[in-house]
């Protein structure tokens, strides 16, 4: 009998799915609205301002050295712009790998990680990965979460790790605040004591934080990337918490997580706020827009939106729908034969001139029915 290797992979790894990123080879592709980036890059035309002291910064970073194994100057950066001090602030490679962090910093036989379903599947897909116990609590038919039973979920399921994405991804939502903090308050008490990790790689697009409220907080964790805002490539994220549970996750990251391109070129855009935030207005604008277009469209049902995506569920099939955008061009999410999210499409909002394309390729698919 010959050994297969595979057969020393733990059976919950390979029972998982890899995750599914964007097709960003699909055939015919000229608009990319499939995974909430940012469609202005930073370093070109008027954006551009930055583009220079971003070349500089790339051309003095010694390629032979090891990074700043603590990022120490990204991460007063980061703090600076949070109001925080840098012992309360870790920088991660992208903040799939904060999420990855807590995780493992949690895990241990019989740990319970809850979310409410659908959200952003790595959640689910690190926990599986660790071997811990996942627990999701559905949304309602709108989308929005039922507090009560989250509440009940929390007090029955005794989790260790809660995840809120805020807004949520893929459904565009943002729970109320007063919901957030009632969350937060129930984890840290005597019913129920968890981490709650308040997800804000929206951020930028829905205004809210609940930041302010870390000082009082001590299970709060807050996550937040510069994906969403135009530098998806370089893999930039950071968690944010108090500076004595910083400490403890800090130890199970790797020494050298963020490469030093990437912290070059996160110093730069730090300094450059004010561009960022301008390229997320232009956003804000759209999604108004386009939401707008969409509203009276027959055939789809649009989902509210705080981030620069938003969900929408088509009477065609959203296969149909999702090849038919494909076709004239466009490439949206497809989650159509995701738990709870049949026949949905997730799209990200792009330069106004591809929001245009959507919306006249839409326009074609819906009435020629593919
Ligand atoms: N959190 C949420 C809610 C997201 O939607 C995403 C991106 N899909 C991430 C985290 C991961 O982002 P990144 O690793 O690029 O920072």
């Amino acid at each position: 009998m010959t050994f297969d290797p595979r057969s020393l992979i733990r059976p919950e790894v390979r029972a998982l799915q890899a995750y599914q990123a964007g097709l960003d080879s699909a055939p015919g592709r000229r608009v990319k609205l499939d995974a909430n980036e940012s469609p202005f890059a930073l370093g070109e035309g008027i954006r551009g301002a930055i583009a220079d002291e971003l070349r500089a910064a790339l051309s003095d970073v010694e390629l032979h050295r090891y990074p700043d194994p603590e990022a120490r100057e990204l991460r007063r950066l980061l703090a600076q712009e949070m109001g925080l001090r840098p012992a309360q602030v870790l920088a991660t490679n992208g903040s799939d790998e904060a999420i990855q962090l807590l995780l493992l910093a949690v895990a241990g036989p019989g740990v319970t990680v809850l979310t409410p379903v659908p959200t952003f599947v790595m959640y689910e897909l690190g926990a599986r990965a660790l071997g811990l116990r996942y627990v999701g609590v559905p949304l309602d038919g709108e989308y929005a979460l039922d507090t009560g039973a989250f509440l009940a979920a929390i007090r029955n399921e005794q989790p260790r790790l809660v995840f809120l994405a805020w807004p949520n991804n893929p459904t565009g939502g943002l729970l109320d605040e007063a919901a957030v903090l009632t969350i937060i308050r129930a984890c840290n008490g005597e019913e129920a004591q968890a981490l709650v990790v308040v997800d804000e790689a929206y951020y930028h697009y829905s205004g809210r934080t609940v930041l302010p409220r870390l000082a009082e907080l001590p299970n709060l964790v807050i996550l937040r990337t510069l994906s969403k805002v135009g530098l998806a490539g370089i893999r930039l994220g950071m968690l944010a918490a108090s500076a004595p549970l910083v400490e403890e996750i800090n130890k199970v990251r790797g020494p050298y997580n963020v490469n030093a391109l990437s912290q070059a070129a996160a110093r730069v855009v730090l300094r450059h706020g004010d561009v960022v935030r301008r390229n997320a207005a232009v956003i804000v604008k759209e999604r108004e827009r386009v939401l707008r277009a969409l509203r009276d469209l027959a055939g789809v049902t649009i989902f509210p939106s705080q981030a620069n995506f938003f969900l929408m569920r088509t009477r065609l099939p959203g296969d149909a729908v999702h090849q038919g955008l494909l076709a004239r061009g466009v490439l949206v999410r497809n989650f159509s034969r995701a738990p709870f999210l049949s026949d949905c499409l997730r799209v990200t909002l792009g330069s106004p001139e591809e929001n245009d394309a959507f919306l006249a390729a839409l326009r074609a698919v819906l009435e020629s029915g593919r």
